[in-house]
């Protein structure tokens, strides 16, 4: 029997997930397929209960369905449970088990790409929606020293602050535009950007979530955004002498630990990278039709 798994998410048609992952099952050996589900709201419990079923390993979730997902599971682990976000569902003999690998992939592509490992570090977190959510929980169980949390909402920034400082993590909540930003930056050892600004397409395409002054050199300059693969954020922290890690190792790393779940098994991070980098730029640079 072919094994199945996929992706819910609305709209989904971008996702590089099926390549990436098809790519890792293909390296292990399995025989299963990994589709991308355009799942719009109200079909999103069809759709789920479908993974019951003897062929379904699980599914990856995206957005918007990370937190509407969990009504319809039997059970979600404590991590997912606290950042409110499932990203992961493991079919388990028909059970439907919710996790969130978000967090792991946050700490793995750090301690891979940078080397940089989150004990002891004052870090600057930009944004505070479900990828912030993650990383600042990585961050309070890692044992960072302080988390300065800047957002557009201050009140989400307050509520994540407020959580992870009884988890021990030294946190404090800033708006995006408060003048003492500058400073939490210029001391942080690790400045993430976990907003949508600067992605492909989106509505803040060819922006920067902090100016360059924010930047010096020698801090790790972190960006969840992965299309592009070099951000504007990025491009600005490299000429700035930060060290800079992409989006892409994230999604690969959180793959990586989603296929884990499901299969027991290591997955090829190579083959994961080698796959994603190679749909991003099918669909960066989509073939030209010279017939027409
Ligand atoms: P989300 O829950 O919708 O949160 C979006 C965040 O971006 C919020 O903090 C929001 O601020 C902020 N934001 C949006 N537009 C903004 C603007 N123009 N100026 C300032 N702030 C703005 O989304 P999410 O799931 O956290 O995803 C955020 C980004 O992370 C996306 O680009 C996503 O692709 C990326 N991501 C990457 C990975 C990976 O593996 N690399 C994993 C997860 C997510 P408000 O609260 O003020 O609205």
């Amino acid at each position: 029997m072919t094994l199945k798994a996929g992706i819910f998410g609305y709209p989904i048609t971008h996702s590089i997930s099926p390549a990436m992952h098809r790519a890792a099952f293909d390296h292990a050996g399995i025989d299963a397929v990994y589709e991308a589900w355009d799942t719009p709201p109200n079909a999103l419990a069809r759709g789920v209960a479908k993974l019951r079923g003897d062929k379904y390993l699980g599914a990856n979730v995206t957005a918007p369905h990370k937190r509407a997902v969990m009504e319809h599971l039997d059970e979600i682990d404590e991590l997912a449970t606290r950042i409110g976000a499932v990203n992961t569902i493991v079919n388990d003999g028909g059970r439907l088990l919710g996790s969130n690998t978000d967090a792991a992939g946050f700490i793995d592509s750090l301690k891979d790409e940078a080397g940089l490992t989150l004990s002891g570090l004052d870090a600057a977190l930009i944004g505070a929606g479900g990828a912030a959510r993650a990383a600042a929980y990585a961050l309070a169980m890692e044992g960072a020293r302080s988390l300065t949390i800047a957002n557009r909402t201050l009140e989400r920034a307050r509520t994540l602050a407020d959580e992870v400082r009884r988890m021990g993590l030294e946190a404090r909540a800033i708006a995006l535009d408060d003048d003492g930003l500058l400073e939490r930056c210029l001391e942080a050892h690790l400045i993430v950007n976990s907003t949508s600004v600067g992605m492909l397409h989106g509505p803040s395409e060819g922006a920067s979530p902090i100016p360059p002054e924010f930047i010096r050199p020698g801090v790790v300059v972190y960006d969840m955004v992965y299309n592009p693969a070099d951000t504007p954020l990025l491009k600005t922290a490299r000429a700035r002498g930060a060290e800079v890690v992409g989006g892409l190792p994230m999604l690969v790393y959180q793959g990586a630990a989603s296929f884990r779940r499901w299969t027991g098994l290591p997955a090829s991070t190579t083959a994961m990278f080698e796959a994603a980098r190679q749909a991003l730029n099918n669909m960066n640079n989509p073939p030209k039709d010279f017939d027409r």
